[in-house]
């Protein structure tokens, strides 16, 4: 009998799901109140108790959900990003620098089409309804309950893949981010990452093959034929993106080094 192999990064991959799993809580806690908020608005406009349908007015609220997205949810990921970065390095300033801005940024845009999505939903509801012929006011529930958040598992099911989505992307951006300007301020001039796989039923083969790959930090890994800096990557392909809970460990001198291990004075 042979004793299974040793995994010599399972406390790591345990302090790293823990960080995870409360930042993954508070941007899906986040994301469904504003969502609550918005629909709250919609409602009533869209898809009056006694009035035609009106999808249209959703749009009416747009600029409501990117100022609930901007206020509420944007700082919660920026939280979990500077939470991460700091447990790598004191170099730096994850407030003031400008690829945390950038990326922010683009989580933001990424979190603005939840409008449209909601107006796709009601169109293929009315559209159904037309084409089978149910009654108006079947319809019309149907409708206010897609615009009602916890009138079904439609709207927390999407709280969680936000979350899942966006919390990896900040974490490992904010290691990634963090390590480099660490090695700048060491001096390495060719600062390594090793992708680490998070190993569940979900986890997809072509992350499973990438467990251990090492490459160097501004290089990108070779995955399932995409290229990705780091695990979540948001110019990465949607395929080997979503729900991806793989992180990176920098290398630090032949070493990884294990940011879920390493404390801050600065917090
Ligand atoms: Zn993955």
């Amino acid at each position: 009998m042979t004793s299974p192999p040793e995994d010599e990064h399972l406390p790591a991959r345990l302090r790293a799901q823990a960080i995870i799993r409360d930042g993954e809580q508070r941007i899906g806690r986040a994301w469904f109140r504003s969502l609550t908020r918005f629909l709250d608005r919609v409602r009533p406009a869209a898809a009056p108790p006694d009035g035609p349908l009106d999808p249209n007015r959703i749009s009416d609220s747009a600029q409501f959900w990117t100022d609930e997205v901007n206020v509420q949810v944007v700082p919660e990921i920026s939280n979990v990003l500077r939470r991460t970065w700091r447990r790598v390095t004191s170099a730096g300033d994850p407030v003031t620098d400008p690829y945390v801005a950038d990326y922010l940024n683009d989580a933001g845009n990424r979190l603005k089409r939840v409008p449209d999505e909601v107006y796709a939903r009601i169109v293929v509801e009315i559209e159904r309804g037309i084409r089978e012929g149910r009654p108006i006011p079947d319809v019309t529930a149907e409708v206010q309950r897609i615009l009602t958040a916890s009138g079904s598992e439609l709207w927390p099911n999407r709280a969680r893949t936000v979350a899942r989505t966006e919390v990896m992307g900040a974490v490992n951006a904010g290691v990634f981010r963090s390590a480099q300007l660490d090695a700048e301020a060491r001096g390495d001039m060719a600062p390594m990452k090793v992708w680490l796989a998070t190993e569940d039923t979900r986890t997809r083969p072509s992350h499973r093959a990438a467990d251990g790959q090492r490459t160097l930090l501004g290089s990108p890994f070779e995955v399932g034929g995409a290229q990705l800096l780091f695990p979540g990557d948001p110019r990465g392909p949607a395929q080997e993106v979503i729900q991806c809970r793989c992180s990176l460990l920098p290398v630090v001198l032949g070493e990884t080094l294990d940011w879920t291990d390493r404390q801050n004075p600065r917090g």
